[in-house]
């Protein structure tokens, strides 16, 4: 059972699955929205493991959202995704699940840090203040996993993506994540004949993985990671790009020839967060990402295909 199984990382996981033969021979997948219930309400979360009896559970159903975001409503973050993280692993808990992956995001790692970030960091410091609402919910799941198997000696682990980008995202500008974000601002520059503007400096440098890339990786860490420490799924440090790499990238998926422009008085956020891939690397080391340029023209492809009912 997939919780947020609507977003970007559970579309991403649909996709994978669909096309993975023993997912289609041997296993069964339930992708929920919102619309099966509210998981800040305890009593419709029991409701839907009662109904689904899931054996084994990817939960991603978080409040998800860009920098400006997280920064104007950090109670909001902190408090919602704390609500619902207490409501699914208690009812894992309750109902017996066999295995628990929740996801965390590279969000969590301490402002303060040395590079490449790796998992054993995630405590190591407090995270930048843009998210801490956030970051700091996200982190009571992992220690939380523990303190389940320790006291109930549940089966329970988590991921930590890096830059999440695919169809099915949230493209909305104001609320959303950069690269959806860029595409919508690429999308309306060529319809109004307007510069493409990008917020910030585009120096930052960040790891983007695609949605399937990660739903593959997410289905794996389900059948075949059994330690309770959180696995960071991303690209390797070598992949690392600018803001203002991607948004050429965005340019060219988008077939925009347009002026691109950098608005400097907005912010620019964490100038980087460079994380190590070697444990991933060290137990998947056949696995291939899809190249960003082709990710993104079948993102760019597909929000073009769908704008009109794309979120955002
Ligand atoms: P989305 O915002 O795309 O999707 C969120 C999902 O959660 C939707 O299916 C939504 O349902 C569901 N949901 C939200 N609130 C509730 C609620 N109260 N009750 C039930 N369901 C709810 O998120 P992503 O796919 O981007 O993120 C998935 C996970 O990955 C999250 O845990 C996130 O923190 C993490 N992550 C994401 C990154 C990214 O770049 N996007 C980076 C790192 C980590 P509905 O469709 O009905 O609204």
């Amino acid at each position: 059972m997939v919780t947020g199984g609507t977003g970007l990382v559970g579309q991403g996981i649909e996709e994978w699955v669909s096309t993975d033969p023993t997912a289609q021979a041997e296993e069964e997948y339930i992708f929920l929205s919102s619309k099966d219930g509210n998981l800040l309400n305890m009593a419709e979360c029991r409701a839907i493991f009662e109904k689904h009896a899931p054996t084994h559970v990817i939960h991603l159903a978080a409040k998800v959202g860009g920098l400006f975001n997280n920064l104007k409503y950090k109670v909001e973050f902190y408090r919602e995704n704390m609500l619902i993280n207490d409501n699914v692993m208690e009812c894992c808990r309750i109902y017996k699940v066999q295995k628990l992956v929740s996801c965390l995001s590279t969000c969590v790692f301490p402002d303060k840090t040395t590079y490449p970030i790796d998992e054993t960091m995630v405590h190591a410091g407090p995270p930048h203040s843009s998210n801490e609402g956030y970051a700091y919910a996200k982190r009571m799941i992992d220690v939380m996993n523990r303190c389940y198997r320790d006291e109930y000696g549940c089966n329970f682990t988590s991921v930590i993506p890096t830059n999440i980008y695919g169809k099915h995202d949230n493209f909305s500008i104001d609320g959303g994540h950069v690269i959806p974000g860029l595409i919508h601002k690429c999308f309306l520059a060529e319809k109004n004949g307007t510069p493409f503007t990008i917020w910030g400096s585009g120096s930052p440098l960040r790891q983007f993985i695609y949605n399937v890339d990660l739903g593959a990786l997410m289905v794996w860490v389900l059948r075949s990671y059994d330690s309770v420490d959180p696995i960071i799924l991303s690209v390797g440090e070598e992949d690392e790009v600018s803001i203002a790499d991607a948004a050429r990238m965005v340019a060219k998926g988008m077939a925009y020839s347009g002026e691109v422009v950098f608005d400097t008085t907005k912010a620019d956020g964490q100038f980087k967060k460079t994380a190590s891939n070697a444990r991933l690397r060290a137990l998947r080391p056949d696995f291939k990402f899809t190249p960003m340029a082709q990710g993104l023209a079948e993102t760019c492809a597909w929000f073009k295909a769908n704008s009109a009912v794309a979120r955002g």
